[in-house]
């Protein structure tokens, strides 16, 4: 009877651990996403700058009002940041901009 109960009270931990350990997994992908430096070689190559004013000085101008979250290539993920195509594995800043910068097509 002991062991039984033992037994139980063992299970019911491990499984409460359960929801515990995925969320924890989910944590984990979601960080997998690193912030994109500026100093990153393709980074340079392309003028990006994690603020956008101070983009446009490898050669080619910025467009006044244009930002990463307003660029066809990006995808919001969290408050400030998000995913671009053009640097896939980074997140890129809301508010950056790089000379790739493309609008977001009229719907
Ligand atoms: S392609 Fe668009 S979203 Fe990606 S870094 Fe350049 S401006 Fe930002």
């Amino acid at each position: 009877m002991q062991q039984r109960r033992s037994f139980l009270k063992h299970s019911a931990l491990g499984l409460g651990a359960l929801p515990v350990a995925n969320l924890l997994g989910s944590a984990a992908w979601a960080a997998g996403e690193v912030e994109l430096t500026e100093d990153d070689p393709m980074a340079v190559a392309l003028g990006y700058k994690h603020v956008a004013e101070e983009g446009g000085d490898a050669g080619i101008p910025r467009t006044e009002n244009s930002f990463c979250d307003n660029c066809a290539q990006y995808v919001a993920t969290q408050e400030s940041w998000g995913t671009c195509n053009i640097f896939p594995g980074k997140l890129v800043a809301a508010k950056g901009w790089c000379n790739v910068w493309v609008p977001i097509p009229a719907s």
